[in-house]
């Protein structure tokens, strides 16, 4: 079942090699921003390349679901807040995202935020996991959770100390390096280790994904 999250809290800049390929500093605190969740799609449903965007990149991520409300989360706790792991693809308009400065509108269009199927986070050990992404079967992406600047159970606590966290919302720990664009036709896989995985193929065409 995909989640239904009433926010989509995403980590910005979590990956020194990704930073670096982007020509950005790894920031000293967590750089958080969101999603919305008009943009969820489900395993096997397209990403739809707006007209007129430009540059468009998969990111790979290790998702988060919250599972109970709670707010100001010690470090130590914060695993037994997340219910589940997902993999999440964050699909990023890398141009728009340079010229509007805001990422809203780059990172918020319909269908740029695929999710993979829940994994039980209390089988799941944070710092072992790792995230793969595939373009057409090839390779683009591999990190596991060890190499992110702020951990899992950091994120957890740090954005609970900025924002209540209800049952279902959804974290996106950042992406690793080899983020690229994609295109009509390709296919992009997000995988993790623990057996979430989701699977779209690109497509052009409306922007708005159809009606549910
Ligand atoms: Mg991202």
């Amino acid at each position: 079942m995909t989640p239904a999250p009433g926010k989509i809290v995403c980590v910005g800049r979590n990956y020194a090699d990704h930073a670096a390929e982007l020509g950005n500093d790894v920031p000293a605190e967590p750089l958080i921003f969101l999603k919305p969740p008009s943009a969820l799609v489900a395993d096997g449903e397209p990403i739809r390349v707006p007209p007129d965007a430009g540059r468009v990149d998969y990111e790979g991520e290790i998702g988060l679901v919250i599972g109970n409300r709670c707010r100001r989360v010690a470090e130590s706790e914060a695993w037994s807040h997340v219910s589940g792991v997902v993999a999440l693809n964050d699909v990023t308009a890398r141009d728009l995202q340079r010229s509007d400065g805001q990422w809203t509108r780059s990172k918020g269009f319909d269908t740029f935020c695929p999710v993979g199927n829940v994994v039980d986070a209390s089988a799941v050990l944070p710092e072992r996991l790792t995230v793969t992404t595939r373009v057409n079967g090839e390779v683009r992406q591999r990190a596991d959770a060890s190499q992110m600047v702020f951990s899992p159970r950091h994120l957890v606590s740090f954005i609970s100390h900025v924002m209540t966290l209800e049952a279902g919302d959804l974290i996106a720990t950042g992406t690793p390096e080899g983020v690229g664009p994609v295109s009509p036709g390709d296919v992009v896989e997000v995988a993790l280790s623990c057996g979430s995985a989701v699977r779209n193929p690109v497509e052009g065409g409306d922007t708005l994904a159809p009606d549910r």
